[in-house]
């Protein structure tokens, strides 16, 4: 007999903005592929909504949630339960239900380490690293790769209160040595330093033409240099680095392997990770 079951899983992301959200293209894909009945939407949920929103999901029975700007600190109120590293980074990015319990955890570091290894076959461990920016994505970088062994973490940031309150909770809560420059004019990256990491959204389309100020004379082969831009892949930070002799490692692999890491929680399955970094590829400019 066939099945009589309609119901589709959903999952989806609360975001605001949200529209522009490339997300749900890999997503969607990946459930094709894997032939599960699940859905992915985009939710435009404003700030001060957010806990209707997190009480709609909990009575509606979504599997899970990922949360993006500006949800990912003010969602931690509403969870039951998050994993150590989500409450060491102080931000949640995927929620996934377990029973009645919703549990926070972020898997934006995760995704970088992933794309590190894997992409860029690179191991942390014992790296020394310079990260632009303390937003979000830095501080879930910086935490995982201090947990992951680096030798060494300094933060660049134009506003010090944020700088300073990242390199402070490395210090405090990792056995990484953490410092912090204040962002002024062209960065000049340290010799001997392994890995460099745009963690701001400069460069982010449409503005492609934006670089981070950084001194690229400082920058040589046997560096590798990444960023968290997505969009476009080749952000012009990682075509000059390329022309200076670096390695790159692009802020897709990132988006794709964060989003993997989601997949299999939500699902318990392996994720179809190169149909989805195809789903977005086809979708980037
Ligand atoms: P936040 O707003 O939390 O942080 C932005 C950071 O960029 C801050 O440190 C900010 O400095 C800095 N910054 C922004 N503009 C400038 C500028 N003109 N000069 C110097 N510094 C600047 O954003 P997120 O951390 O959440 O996101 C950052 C980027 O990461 C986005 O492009 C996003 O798309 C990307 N991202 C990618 C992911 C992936 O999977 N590839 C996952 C998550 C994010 P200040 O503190 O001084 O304001």
């Amino acid at each position: 007999m066939a099945s009589t079951n309609y119901r589709h899983e959903i999952v989806g992301v609360f975001g605001d903005p949200v529209d522009e959200n490339p997300t749900l293209l890999m997503f969607e894909a990946a459930f094709r592929t894997s032939g599960l009945a699940w859905r992915y939407q985009n939710f435009h949920v404003k700030a001060e909504d957010l806990g209707a929103a997190m009480a709609g999901m909990r009575a509606m029975n979504f599997r899970g949630i990922n949360l993006t700007i500006p949800h990912k600190v003010a969602v931690l109120r509403y969870l039951d339960r998050i994993t150590p590293e989500a409450a060491l980074i102080g931000a949640v990015n995927t929620v996934v239900r377990d029973g009645d319990a919703l549990i926070g955890t972020n898997t934006d570091g995760k995704g970088f380490l992933m794309s590190l290894r894997l992409i860029a076959n690179t191991n942390p461990n014992s790296k020394r690293v310079v990260v632009l920016g303390a937003g979000g994505a830095a501080r879930a970088i910086a935490v995982e790769l201090a947990l992951a062994g680096a030798n060494h973490i300094t933060i660049v940031n134009r506003t010090t209160q944020r700088g300073e309150s990242l390199v402070q909770l490395i210090n405090d809560k990792t056995s990484t040595p953490a410092e912090f420059v204040w962002w002024l004019g062209d960065y000049t990256v340290p010799e001997n330093t392994d890995l460099v990491i745009n963690a701001t959204n400069i460069g982010l389309y449409p503005h492609v033409d934006d670089k981070p100020s950084v001194n690229m004379d400082a920058i040589r082969p046997g560096m590798l240099v990444c960023d968290v831009v997505p969009n476009p892949p080749r952000t012009r930070f990682l075509i000059e680095a390329t022309a200076k002799g670096a390695k790159t490692l692009d802020g897709l692999g990132m988006l794709v392997y964060q989003g993997a890491i989601a997949f299999t929680i939500w699902t318990g399955r392996d994720a179809p990770v190169d149909v989805m970094r195809q789903a977005l590829t086809d979708a980037f400019v």
